[in-house]
């Protein structure tokens, strides 16, 4: 695409986001709501659909919806209702799902979230309640199998406004959706098993109208990079065919990620096609201030605000910063490593590549990580006092990781402790003038870059104890001399 093409027609994108959430049990039945259990272990009678069975509603769920709603400023509604989606398909055995209709949880919130230094905001329609349908399994002979087990996991659906104009515009925000799912701790975000799914709808409108094109739908984008290219494939395709004179049709595609492309899958479906009605076996869901008040007390820094909050308190740099809250676990081992160390932008190179580097080598998340806070703050202290150089430092750290020793333990046993004691550094220096009398000419001539080699030789002489700063402040002293 080209950028007058861009400047011609103006996209406009809207997510459907849903999220499972992490309650121990299904949304209207105690069956567990584990993820990768064996097939069809984790069913009875009401999320099988069995005639006469009632379900019942898992308070749980409820309050990690409205905890979802506060997040993103939303009004929650003091009565919700549940609704009956009328369908046919064979991972769906009560032939109907439990959602919400024209009466959702919450309402009219928005995410805000930086895209190239620029806050955007986008708004939230709805957040609603729902019930998760079970998984086909289709076999390479053609034969499909159907597993229950995530028939009745609860789903939240967050639905954005058409607000969006670009793929990395969406793609930042489903990042954000995701980044404050997972600080909230009530779902995983785990694209690729499913627990976050997100479907777009596209549309491409001529620069200068106020009159939104007509929109298609994605499903089946099962990863970030799937929703932006899906989106700019999409975007392209369409301003295609308006170009040619053509007209775009409501549509469902899927994307394949396989062939990088779009596969129509239906036309689109429309509410009517559902017969929605109040869901019979539930009472509508009555949310009084106590509760939302209760829930408001398990509410958490939100990862925009840390972000920025990093940025001004520990002077990082955006970067830094966005990485360091990235995930709620690893702000919080920074701000304790920090905060024991005393030195906020030491703590966060070493976050920044140690440790973040340590974490993917062991793939282990932070809270795994053999070395905690407490005794890595040990460590950088010894940066800061000079007592073991920098790269000495790395040697120490990669001892760390492996034992229980503390800092001080392995500099001792690996005998790392910088050499600052000037008599010590004094007698290398002389030796090392004395053994390269060439280059000591050199420099008094007026070759001064020489110091660097000087340094080096003391530094090797040292096995990288010298203090390298101390060493070149005598070498020039006695050079000059
Ligand atoms: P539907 O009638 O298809 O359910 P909705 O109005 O409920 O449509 O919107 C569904 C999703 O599509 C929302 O996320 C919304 O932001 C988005 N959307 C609505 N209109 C457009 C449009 N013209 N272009 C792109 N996205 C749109
Ligand atoms: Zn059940
Ligand atoms: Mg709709």
């Amino acid at each position: 695409m080209n950028v007058t093409e861009v400047q011609e027609y103006v996209p406009v994108i809207g997510l459907e986001v849903h999220a499972q959430l992490l309650t121990k049990t299904k949304i209207f039945c105690s069956c567990p709501s584990t993820y990768g259990a064996e097939p069809n272990t984790l069913v009875c009678p009401v999320c099988l659909g069995l005639p006469g069975a009632l379900p019942v509603l898992n308070r749980e769920a409820v309050s990690m919806a409205i905890l979802m709603g506060l997040a993103t400023n939303c009004t929650i509604a003091e009565e919700s209702v549940f609704a009956r989606k009328n369908y046919f398909y064979p991972d769906c055995p009560k032939n109907y799902q439990i959602s919400m209709f024209d009466k959702p949880l919450c309402a009219d919130g928005f995410i805000e979230f930086e895209l190239d230094g620029e806050t955007k905001r986008v708004r939230i329609e709805r957040i609603h309640l729902e019930d998760d349908a079970g998984k086909l399994i289709h076999e390479e002979d053609g034969g499909s199998l159907v597993d229950f087990n995530r028939c009745g996991v609860p789903l939240i659906e967050i639905v954005s406004r058409p607000d969006m104009h670009s793929a990395e515009e969406a793609g930042a925000y489903l990042v954000m959706l995701r980044k404050i799912l997972r600080y909230l701790g009530i779902c995983s975000g785990n694209m690729e098993e499913g627990s976050l799914r997100c479907d777009v709808n596209v549309s491409v409108m001529p620069a200068g109208s106020s009159e939104f094109g007509t929109k298609t739908e994605i499903k089946n984008l099962n990863s970030f990079k799937a929703v932006e290219m899906g989106i700019r494939y999409e975007i392209e395709r369409q301003i295609e065919v308006l170009k040619n004179g053509g007209k775009i049709s409501q549509v469902t595609n899927l994307w394949d990620s396989g062939a990088k492309k779009l596969v129509t899958m239906r036309s689109k479906e429309y509410a009517h096609d559902y017969r929605y009605f109040p869901e019979p076996d539930l009472l509508p869901l009555e949310v009084d201030d106590e509760w939302i008040d209760g829930i408001r007390t398990k509410m958490v820094e939100l990862p925009l605000e840390r972000e920025r909050r990093f940025r001004k308190e520990y002077n990082l740099s955006s970067y830094d910063a966005s990485v360091l809250c990235s995930e709620k676990k690893i702000a919080d081992y920074y701000e304790e490593l920090a905060s024991i160390a005393g030195d906020p932008k030491l703590s966060a190179n070493w976050m920044m590549r140690e440790v973040m580097e340590e974490l993917k080598e062991q793939s282990v998340s932070i809270e795994q990580f053999s070395l905690q806070p407490e005794r890595l703050a040990g460590l950088i202290r010894l940066v800061k006092e000079n007592v073991v150089s920098g790269s000495a430092a790395r040697d120490v750290f990669k001892e760390m990781v492996k034992s229980n020793e503390s800092a001080e333990e392995v500099v001792r046993r690996l005998g790392l402790e910088q050499i600052s004691g000037e008599g010590e550094l004094e007698k290398m220096i002389d030796e090392v003038i004395a053994e390269n009398p060439r280059e000591v000419e050199r420099y008094r001539e007026g070759k001064i870059q020489l110091l660097g080699f000087f340094v080096g030789q003391v530094m090797k002489k040292s096995r990288g104890k010298a203090n390298p700063k101390l060493t070149g402040e005598i070498i020039k002293r006695k050079l000059s001399g």
